[in-house]
């Protein structure tokens, strides 16, 4: 069952066995960081699962956006000077979180290797998004988001190379949904996150404190999605 990404203990304990369920899978939970990574069989593309309203999706990125006022961005969506905080989104998407970002007063790029949704968020909301992480210029970024870091089998990695773009006292936004959170836990072992092709990764706290710890990260705040029960909005700053 090889080793975990997180932590890098080998083995666990399987929490979830769905085989005679269609489309689900085995889960096994890591004894060190409690960190759930899916066994055999792995599916051959995760769907991104995100809202097909773009109007909604506009506003709950907004809303999200918008709280990042509280740790000193997102106050110059008046005024185009002096410089617009520069921000990264990885997995754009349909372009919500970018347009929301432009508007809240960023200067935002996006990396979305789907080209079909690399072109709705270009041609429709006019946000420049990139295929690769490797083709966006580097620059000092004040801002980078995941949506639905548990979709990457290896976030260390991932989150590695963007914090690299980041200034010191940056931020990084991720989105997940978490095993603890009370929506999850309620539903326990019939919790459907075990059974979707979304995620390949699903994080507890301890999980998340080590990921963010390897990649440079302190915890600075977290909070409730605010369109997705049972997700959580983490924020945190590079050391
Ligand atoms: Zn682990």
């Amino acid at each position: 069952m090889g080793e975990c990404p997180i932590c890098g203990q080998a083995g666990g304990e399987l929490v979830w066995d769905g085989r005679e369920l269609e489309g689900s899978r085995r889960w096994v939970r890591c004894a060190e960081c409690r960190t759930a990574r899916d066994i055999e069989p792995a599916p051959a593309s995760r769907p991104v699962g995100e809202p097909l309203d773009l109007h909604a999706a506009i506003l709950a990125a907004d809303e999200l956006i918008s709280r990042l006022q509280g740790v000193g961005y997102g106050e110059s969506w008046l005024a185009r000077s002096p410089a617009r905080p520069m921000l990264l989104e990885y997995g754009s998407g349909n372009g919500s979180m970018l347009s929301a970002a432009d508007w809240r007063g960023f200067e935002p790029v996006g990396v979305e290797p789907d080209p079909e949704r690399a072109a709705l968020a270009r041609g429709r909301l006019g946000v420049l998004v990139f295929e690769q992480l490797a083709a966006v210029p580097v620059m000092p970024t004040d801002v980078v988001v995941v949506d639905r870091l548990s979709r990457y089998d290896n976030p260390v990695a991932l989150l590695t190379s963007l914090v690299s773009r980041l200034v010191v006292g940056g931020l990084v936004v991720i989105t997940l949904p978490l095993l603890d959170h009370p929506l999850h836990r309620a539903s326990g072992q019939m919790n459907p996150l075990w059974c979707t092709d979304e995620h390949a990764l699903l994080f507890e706290r301890t999980g998340l404190s080590r990921l963010l710890l390897r990649a440079g990260l302190l915890p600075e705040c977290s909070w409730h999605h605010p369109s997705r029960p049972g997700e959580a909005v983490i924020v945190a700053r590079r050391a």
